[in-house]
């Protein structure tokens, strides 16, 4: 099972990520997914987080998930409920675990610095969908290892939200113009392109908004949901204004960037 998995979610990604490039070039919102040399700096990216994974982490996701079935670990191994109970709530737990992660991310200095690198691209299509630096890969790992641990996640539900977790950012961060309507039928569940590009503004207050992965339930629970961007968003500056220059953009200046100053200025106080 667990070689068929892995070939199976290289094959759907790569089936996804072609026809949402496709789709974005042929309805584009923006023009963001124009052939840019950002693109190769975003897959050298996920090429090196690719490597580290397969290094770094001798256990993934799923193969832990079913030795914790086969010894019974965990709440729910623990608790022995069936798969239909605990499949679909496992999943929901661990998107939860990931809004929250997000969230964070953004609050704490020392990780908003990992993950300002995802948020400097000046531009959004599929590829900011996997435009992460290392350190916030291998820390979203450790977590999520850590959380499949304690929860005795089923490996059904690990390997649907896997799939789920690298498709949907795919989807996310896309520059597809979808119908107006659709966006907004879709976000009653779903975290839709124009809602998570409003996360990828320039503006501090868009930027701490809009967390979700994949249900935009949390981000209307926790408070944190927000519907339209001040500005049109065909038009609106994405990125950091600290990162502007094309120096900036550079693989390796991407790799270095946790390192460079936070030069962000301060949140306003919550109205
Ligand atoms: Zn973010
Ligand atoms: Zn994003």
């Amino acid at each position: 099972m667990i070689a068929n998995e892995a070939g199976l979610r290289l094959l759907a990604f790569a089936t996804v990520l072609a026809t949402l490039a496709l789709a974005e070039r042929a309805w584009p919102v923006r023009g963001d997914a124009r052939p840019s040399r950002r693109q190769m700096h975003n897959a050298g990216l996920v090429i090196i987080d690719t490597a580290l994974l397969r290094l770094a982490f001798p256990v993934l996701a799923v193969a832990l998930a079913a030795s914790l079935e086969a010894s019974g670990t965990g709440l729910f191994n623990q608790l022995g409920w069936p798969l239909w109970i605990s499949v679909p709530l496992a999943v929901l737990v661990l998107d939860l675990a990931i809004y929250w992660q997000h969230r964070l991310m953004h609050q704490i200095p020392l990780l908003w610095r990992m993950h300002r690198v995802h948020h400097s691209d000046l531009a959004m299509d599929v590829t900011t969908g996997v435009r992460f630096h290392p350190l916030e890969i291998a820390l979203s790992m450790g977590i999520k290892l850590g959380l499949i641990t304690l929860l005795g996640a089923p490996a059904l539900a690990v390997v649907i939200f896997e799939v789920v977790l690298s498709l949907g950012s795919l989807f996310t961060h896309t520059d597809i113009a979808l119908p107006r309507r659709l966006d907004h039928a879709m976000r009653r569940v779903l975290v839709t392109p124009s809602m998570h590009r409003i996360h990828h503004s320039t503006l501090r207050e868009e930027t701490d908004s809009n967390y979700g992965f994949h249900l935009s339930v949390w981000d209307r629970l926790f408070g944190s949901y927000r519907a339209e961007p001040k500005r049109d968003e065909a038009r609106m500056p994405l990125g950091l204004e600290e990162f502007r220059e094309r120096d900036d953009q550079r693989l390796l200046a991407l790799l270095w960037q946790p390192a460079r100053r936070d030069r962000r200025p301060p949140a306003d106080p919550p109205d």
